[in-house]
């Protein structure tokens, strides 16, 4: 019963028009079942092979997200059920999610990450970087690709203030995005530390994990 009680905390404290991503990685099917039957369909993971063994195992009506670095020899398990790969960081990846839905005969839907961190990370788009995709057509070469916006983890600190920072870059990214594609309509930010935050910068999907499963080993 805690999972469910502390499901509903989180529900309560989210505002309308902020989609909930449960994110379950590591956490075994009993624990994504008290989260399912207390309401929740959309469930994130970070590794291909642990979502794609859930996905077989539970039920089918869930949303599954693939929230973790995506290789791209791994898109191919992915893309006949996935419903949104968050964290999309480079266009030969995109290119490759573009080729397996064609084989799939599906339009899988995306979200750019974007590295706003201060500190140092090896995945993302840069500023630069989305920028020049967004001056160019890569986005209208993918028919099977269909970005629905952008996704960016910030700075794991206490410093309030720089966490409130890059939560406001990416969201200034996000809507030179929405100049550029008016059609996108996620802005995924913010997990069980800074949620709050991100939400008060803009964000409309976020990501929590241990606040409702509990700490991860
Ligand atoms: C693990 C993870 C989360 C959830 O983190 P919590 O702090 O447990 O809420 C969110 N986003 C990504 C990309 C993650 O890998």
């Amino acid at each position: 019963m805690e999972i469910a009680k502390r499901l509903e905390e989180v529900r309560k404290s989210l505002p309308g028009g902020v989609t909930l991503v449960a994110v379950s990685k590591t956490k075994g099917d009993a624990a994504i079942m008290e989260a399912y039957e207390a309401g929740q369909r959309i469930f994130g993971e970070n590794k291909v092979q642990e979502l794609t063994a859930k996905y077989e195992r539970l039920p089918r009506d869930i949303e599954w997200h693939m929230i973790g670095h995506l290789q791209r020899n791994k898109v191919k398990y992915l893309v006949p059920f996935v419903s949104l790969i968050q964290g999309v960081d480079s266009p030969r990846l995109l290119r490759e999610i573009d080729k397996r839905g064609r084989q799939a005969d599906r339009r899988i839907d995306c979200l750019l990450q974007v590295h706003i961190a201060e500190e140092d990370s090896k995945f993302g788009f840069s500023r630069e970087e989305l920028e020049e995709l967004l001056s160019g057509d890569l986005p209208g070469e993918l028919p099977h690709v269909r970005i629905r916006g952008l996704m960016g983890m910030a700075t794991f600190t206490d410093d309030q203030e720089q966490v409130r920072r890059e939560f406001r870059n990416l969201k200034t990214l996000y809507d030179r995005w929405l100049e550029a594609d008016p059609g996108a309509d996620i802005l995924s930010m913010g997990m069980s530390g800074d949620y709050e935050l991100a939400i008060e910068e803009g964000s409309n999907m976020v990501r929590i994990g241990s606040s409702i499963f509990g700490e991860r080993n």
